[in-house]
């Protein structure tokens, strides 16, 4: 069967009877872009890094966003950049009433809500786990992994009615992986995965997807303030080059650097109609790194 198949097509493609690369027809350029027109989107933690970078990929394919967060003058910058198709809503996701806030805004700018992209998300305590203040753990947690929570909820409250809606949560290697120091940080993003496959199987009956992207490190606030936690104590500042300099040292890809626009596009691609038969789905985008047992010689 397969194998004949294979045989057959090389032997017609050897004898030129198939182009090897078949040129594309309108309808598959334009597959490749517009993948959210007329869709409206809402982003939390969407004023800086990874959220920004998504912000721009989400309007840029033609969807209405709102930027949920809580750093107004981030936020303002963003949408002299983006134009009349962003809004920013102040909203702290550790209290649910601003979750409800913001997405009941982007509902309200078309009456559809098609994406939530639950992404806000904060290092917090770094330290040996008998070390570990439980104030801090708990503070960690409202924001990395109980956001997410009230995030899902109340997107489903728009989503059921209108039977349609793609859920992403923007979670971590440390999903998938520890020993970072970090302890808060890797429960609540080891929880969102929980979250996920809580969520699959129902939502899916209401034609609404929820996935997560999980990304390596990438320079942003956030990685600065892990790897400054991380160095000496905090003692030591962390600045863009030292990020690049470890991004670099961690890439599995040859003179290939994770960036913010790789985790947009992941995003983009669960968001959108493009990844439309995907749920349940943790989408790690490391270069391999998570999946592979390198072993130094
Ligand atoms: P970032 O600091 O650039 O962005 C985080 C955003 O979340 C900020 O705009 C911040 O204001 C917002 N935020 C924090 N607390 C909030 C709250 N209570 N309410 C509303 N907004 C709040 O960092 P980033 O790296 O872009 O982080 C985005 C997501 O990506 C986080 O969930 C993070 O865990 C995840 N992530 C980042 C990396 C990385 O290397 N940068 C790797 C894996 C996962």
């Amino acid at each position: 069967g397969n194998a004949l198949g294979a045989f057959l097509l090389h032997q017609r493609l050897s004898e030129g009877q198939i182009p090897a690369l078949l040129p594309l027809t309108q309808a598959e350029r334009e597959h490749c872009r517009n993948r959210l027109v007329g869709q409206v989107a809402v982003i939390t933690g969407g004023a800086s890094g990874i959220g920004a970078a998504t912000a721009r990929m989400f309007t840029r394919h033609g969807a209405r966003v709102v930027i949920a967060d809580i750093q107004p003058s981030l936020g303002e910058k963003l949408l002299k950049e983006l134009g009349p198709q962003a809004e920013y809503v102040e909203c702290d996701v550790r209290k649910e009433e601003d979750i409800e806030k913001a997405i009941s805004k982007a509902y309200e700018l078309e009456n559809r809500l098609d994406v939530v992209h639950s992404n806000a998300g904060i290092i917090g305590c770094v330290g040996p786990i008998d070390e570990v203040r439980i104030d801090e753990y708990d503070a960690t947690i409202a924001v990395d992994l109980r956001a997410a929570v009230i995030a899902v909820k109340h997107a489903v409250r728009f989503m059921k009615p209108q039977k349609r809606g793609s859920i992403v949560i923007t979670g971590s290697v440390a999903s998938v992986r520890g020993g970072m120091g970090p302890h808060g940080y890797t429960v609540a993003k080891a929880g969102l995965l929980g979250l996920v496959n809580s969520c699959a199987a129902e939502l899916g009956q209401h034609n609404i997807r929820i996935n997560m992207i999980s990304p390596e490190l990438v320079s942003t606030p956030l990685a600065a303030f892990a790897l400054a936690a991380l160095a000496e104590g905090g003692s030591q500042s962390v600045t863009v080059d030292d990020i690049d300099r470890i991004v670099k040292q961690n890439s599995m890809l040859p003179d290939r650097l994770l960036t913010h626009l790789d985790i947009a596009n992941a995003a983009l691609f669960l968001a959108s109609d493009m990844g439309g038969y995907i749920s349940g789905h943790n989408l790690v985008v490391d270069g391999g790194k998570t999946a592979a047992h390198v072993l130094q010689a």
